[in-house]
């Protein structure tokens, strides 16, 4: 037998091409780490001769893919791009930083054609949509340089390439929508193309020439030409006098068959021109970023999230450390051009500056609906309404700060954006700025759904066509010259009101992903798919491995009628000892969705199956969420399950036990069902049995969970009634109902997250997932409690968790039972929303959970729809010492770094997918009652005589409902209608000489007759009740659909 006692590899330093050796090749420095360690860093560079070009037809490079087949295959097709009238020589393109980071919308873009030699032979391939943009060579120059610049656009930018890198090693056709034929290609480590950074030469100019040189690399080796595609006219000129064929986007783009189409997709930031100064300056220059942070580490500006009034597009916030209250920031120079969600540095303004929040509604849709989107940069025509409404907003604004009314704020004015947190919006069409004369390409205004956003200059060739769609737009530049910040079109999401418009549109408006999952993610499924089953007993298994057989115990699930994800089931029995067992068994997704797999990555980025009213968006593949990890009954299905031994009379835990298990669901219910049978006093089989014992210890759970101070809070739940998934109605909306045994199936659960989340902290403090709800500030709640006082005379005490319960429980009115639940609500939104966190990131004493009144929290029981539960599953498996596969916790999570990022993404999610949901609600609502009301005037019509018709026209077939005020301004009032769980906002008409009467110290105002059109003065309050008319109308010049109140007796 022979051994090898040592091997020793050495490796020598290839020559660069010149000759010289490469100073980059060995460096050695010394490295201050952010915790302030000194590193010793000694880096190596080996420069490779086998780094393939990436083209099919290249022969040179035919023996690299062979040798190294795990390596990414020749995806570049042999005939290259052949359609530019531009460029007629067959060619492949290389894309520079700037297309990247720039023209990210227009490099995806779906608007290619089929190659008519292929399509012919194909029958149905014409009508596919297929990538503009193919044959694109990145060099990883461009992809070093775009993960230092953004990271989203690098995810964007690797998702082709690896979509490209699939349909290469499957050998997919040339012409299908995935295959994009995008390669990268190593240029740093490529002999031929490594260039190292000269003396005195900046590191951009060293990447732009180590783009030259990779260029002109692929010119002299690949069979076919290159193009060098850049908006770096510097880099383009230097390219040229270099031979090499280089172009701007604007020129390539208009020799493309979509030229005219594609051309609206090219972002504005494009050859961006430095000579954007002297006239027509509206706005202050910013600050140059390292300025201000340096001013903001000295205390001197302030730096905070730039949150604008949904009310006001004159004003927006900034909380800021410094202030209690937020910073507020009024007039557009103040707010000088940030936009909602930037990260902003402000100035205060001196103190006897400051003012009170505007009480107006002031909308910026009719204010500024004279604005010609065509008037550019210089001297931009002065806008008579704007000017009026800044002119009124300044009067008042020096009233306000001489009158004793109001309370003044600290103020302040963006001097500088520190990061800009864009993203693509969607928005219509405003129809008023569309020249209908104009042919050719056209500025116009694209008003954002979102009425935080500014409206958006976009440029485009077919205006006409996208009058009435729902369309999505990119921000590009916002610059000091103009009025509004430029942006460009993406793509057209569909007619306005079509319910694929509609819905798409909330998605992306809330960052939901929804992208159907990829051929690799469904091949991480078992291969045996829908008939996959859990083995026969098989201690060796790795199905059985490690888990408990509890396949005979009585488990029942619970849940909302029509649930087909059943992550959650139960059983509960008497023990010999005169205590009781409960157990709580959760899907063990874990066991199907292993660390880093493709499937684990996109479970970990969207973070949580996201419910609209008519359709899911699934955290994971179909398959598992409701089949192999659905807990349906009469099936074998694999669980993780937690097992307490309790006191019957007491609820308190004698012991528990975590083990992963098989069980076999006896039992589906609904929650009516579950209390039908438990109510029902002819049955005493062991499932009814077991849901009273459990219903039993759940009251005594939940009595103390009560009595710790835990909330019982409200948020406007309302449930839709579809008749059929596709038709858009007729529905119905009811508030949701709830059962003892929602609150059966709530208890177990909380002590479960309870139970797994002390388990998982002992276990590993440092790296827990874990979940928290911080206290809220006092001074949230200041608002509310002043309202409640002077409005009710009501005293909320917000002393701890238990005194608000214990108020909120007291702040009742008899004859109004719906109060209790508004002032609910309104508390709510006083508190801060519960967050998952890494137990070693944050200070132990903030682990608590406020609302729940408990020390410690996870989320454990819904690993189907949350990624959270699947990282605990995780650590549980690995503290418990499961000895099946998941035994040894993935390194990832016992990374504190790791486990904060991915929290950090699975945080956004949640609220992104809360807040598209409500979405979702509001927009069937709006649905609802517009349906209502139609049907109502036809009904109207039918009975009616000859003069119907007239009859018809004079009478008002809105909706009447019930409505609370719960805000009052000087020209309108905003209201809650309990019943829909909607809110709206009355504006009133504004009339010269005739003013509503705001008492903003007692929440009141008073509204003349002239204004309230229900011929006599009317005074309102917060509270008050009202009769809303409750209508859906059209703005006509967006095509907007929006829900609209009146006042009415
Ligand atoms: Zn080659």
């Amino acid at each position: 037998m022979t051994s090898i006692d040592s091997i020793v590899i050495q490796k020598r330093p290839l020559p660069l091409p010149d000759g010289s050796s490469d100073p980059l090749f060995s460096r050695k420095f010394i490295k201050k780490t952010a915790r302030g360690k000194v590193l010793k860093v000694h880096r190596e560079r080996y420069l490779r001769d086998d780094i393939a070009c990436g083209s099919k037809s290249c022969k040179e490079c035919a023996d690299i893919y062979q040798r190294h087949p795990h390596l990414p295959q020749p995806c570049l097709s042999a005939k290259g791009i052949t359609n530019n009238t531009k460029v007629t020589a067959p060619h492949y393109l290389v894309l520079d930083t700037n297309i990247i980071l720039h023209q990210m919308d227009l490099l995806e873009s779906m608007l290619g054609q089929a190659d008519s030699a292929s399509s012919s032979s194909s029958t149905s391939s014409s009508s596919t949509a297929l990538p503009s943009f193919v044959d694109v060579v990145i060099l990883q120059t461009v992809v070093e340089e775009v993960r230092h610049r953004s990271l989203p656009l690098y995810n964007r930018l690797m998702d082709i390439v690896k979509d490209s890198e699939h349909a290469a090693r499957m050998g997919r056709s040339d012409q299908t929508a995935e295959n994009r034929r995008w390669w990268i290609y190593s240029n740093d480590f490529a002999r031929e193309s490594a260039v190292a950074r000269r003396e005195n030469e900046s590191p951009n100019d060293r990447n732009d020439r180590a783009i030259r040189t990779a260029v002109k690399w692929y010119q002299g080796h690949s069979p076919l030409d290159v193009v060098l595609l850049s908006d770096d006219a510097d880099n383009v000129a230097r390219a040229q006098s270099d031979d090499i064929q280089a172009m701007n986007v604007r020129d390539y783009v208009a020799g493309m068959p979509a030229a005219d189409k594609l051309s609206d997709l090219i972002s504005s930031r494009e050859a961006k021109s430095s000579t954007d100064k002297g006239s027509g300056i509206l706005y202050p220059e910013h600050l140059p970023v390292g300025q201000a942070t340096a001013a903001i580490k000295g205390g001197l500006l302030h730096q905070g999230y730039f949150n604008a009034s949904a009310f006001n597009f004159l004003e927006a916030t900034v909380k800021v450390p410094r202030y209690d209250k937020p910073v507020i920031l009024i007039g557009r120079d103040s707010m000088n051009r940030a936009i909602d969600g930037d990260v902003v540095a402000i100035e205060m303004l001196p103190e006897q500056e400051w003012k009170a929040s505007a009480d107006d509604v002031l909308d910026a849709d009719s204010a500024l609906k004279n604005d010609d989107a065509e008037g550019e940069g210089e001297g931009e025509e002065d806008n008579e309404a704007v000017d009026d409404a800044e002119a009124k907003l300044d009067k008042k604004e020096k009233k306000e700060a001489t009158s004793s009314r109001g309370e003044r704020q600290p103020t302040g004015k963006v001097v500088s954006i520190i990061r800009r947190n864009w993203r693509s919006y969607v928005a219509h069409v405003d129809a008023s700025s569309v020249h209908s004369s104009a042919l050719g390409a056209q500025s116009l205004f694209a008003t954002p759904v979102d009425r935080k956003v500014p409206r958006i200059r976009i440029r485009t060739r077919q205006a006409s066509e996208l009058i009435g769609q729902k369309i999505l737009v990119a921000l590009d530049d916002w610059r000091p010259t103009s009025r509004y910040p430029d942006g460009h079109f993406v793509r057209a999401l569909g007619a306005t009101e079509s319910q694929a418009a509609e819905q798409e549109s909330l998605l992306l408006e809330h960052d939901v992903p929804y992208r159907p999952f990829s051929r690799a993610i469904l091949d991480c499924l078992p291969p045996e798919g829908d008939t996959w089953v859990v083995p026969p007993k098989d201690a060796t298994h790795p199905s059985w491995r490690g888990r408990i057989d509890l396949r005979d115990e009585n488990i029942c699930s619970i849940d909302p009628p029509g649930c087909q994800d059943i992550d959650d089931a139960l059983h509960a029995k008497q023990l010999p000892n005169g205590n009781v067992e409960c157990g709580v068994h959760i899907a063990d997704v874990s066991h199907f969705v292993a660390p880093a797999t493709p499937m684990d990555a996109e479970a970990a980025s969207r973070g949580t199956t996201v419910y609209l009213v008519d359709k899911r968006i699934d955290m994971l593949p179909h398959l598992l969420g409701t089949n192999l990890c659905s807990l349906r009954p009469f099936v074998e299905r694999l669980a993780f399950s937690v097992i307490w031994e309790m006191d019957p009379k007491t609820a308190k835990v004698v012991d528990v036990r975590f083990s992963k298990s098989v069980i076999a669901s006896k039992a589906a219910f609904t929650y009516e069902a579950a209390q039908l049978r438990k109510d029902d006093s002819s049955q005493t089989d062991a499932i009814t049995t077991s849901i009273r014992l459990l219903n039993s210890i759940a009251l005594k759970l939940k009595a103390q969970r009560m009595a710790n101070g835990a909330l019982n809070l409200a948020s406007p739940e309302v449930r839709i009634h579809l008749d059929s998934p596709e038709a858009a109605g007729p529905i119905d909306v009811e508030q949701k109902e709830m059962r003892e045994t929602n609150s059966l199936v709530e208890e177990f659960m909380l002590l479960a997250n309870v139970t797994v989340a002390e388990k998982i902290y002992s276990a590993y403090p440092q790296t827990a997932v874990l979940r928290r709800h911080l206290p809220p500030p006092r001074t949230n709640f200041e608002g509310l409690q002043d309202v409640l006082k002077k409005r009710l005379g009501f005293d909320l005490n917000i002393d701890s968790s238990g005194a608000l319960a214990k108020s909120l429980d007291t702040c009742t009115d008899p004859s109004n039972p719906a109060l209790n639940t508004l002032v609910r609500i309104m508390a709510t939104r006083c508190m801060l929303s519960a967050e998952y966190f890494c137990s070693g990131s944050v200070p132990r004493d903030t682990f608590g959970h406020y609302g729940l009144a408990c020390g410690m929290y996870t989320h454990f029981t819904s690993p189907i729809r949350r990624y959270a539960d699947v990282l605990a599953h995780r650590q549980l498996a690995a503290a418990i010492g499961h000895t099946g596969p998941g035994a040894t916790l993935h390194a990832s999570l016992a990374d504190k770094g790791n486990v904060d990022g991915v929290l950090d993404v699975v945080n956004k999610r949640h609220r992104g997918g809360q807040m598209a949901g409500r979405a979702s609600v509001e927009f069937f609502v709006g649905l609802s009652i517009a349906k209502r009301n139609e049907a109502a005037k036809q009904a109207a019509a039918a009975k009616g005589d000859s003069k119907a018709a007239a009859v018809v026209a004079g009478q008002d077939f809105r909706l009447r409902e019930d409505a609370f005020v719960i805000r009052v301004f000087r020209n309108g009032v905003s209201v809650f209608v309990n019943k829909y769980g909607l809110e709206g906002l009355i504006t009133l008409p504004a009339k010269s000489g005739v003013q509503c009467d705001l008492d903003s110290e007692n929440y009141t105002v008073t509204i003349p007759k002239e204004l309230s059109g229900l011929g006599k003065d009317v005074k309102l309050g917060v509270f008050d009740r009202c009769t809303v008319a409750i209508g859906v109308e059209k703005d006509r010049s967006t095509q907007r659909k929006r829900v609209r109140m009146e006042l009415v007796l």
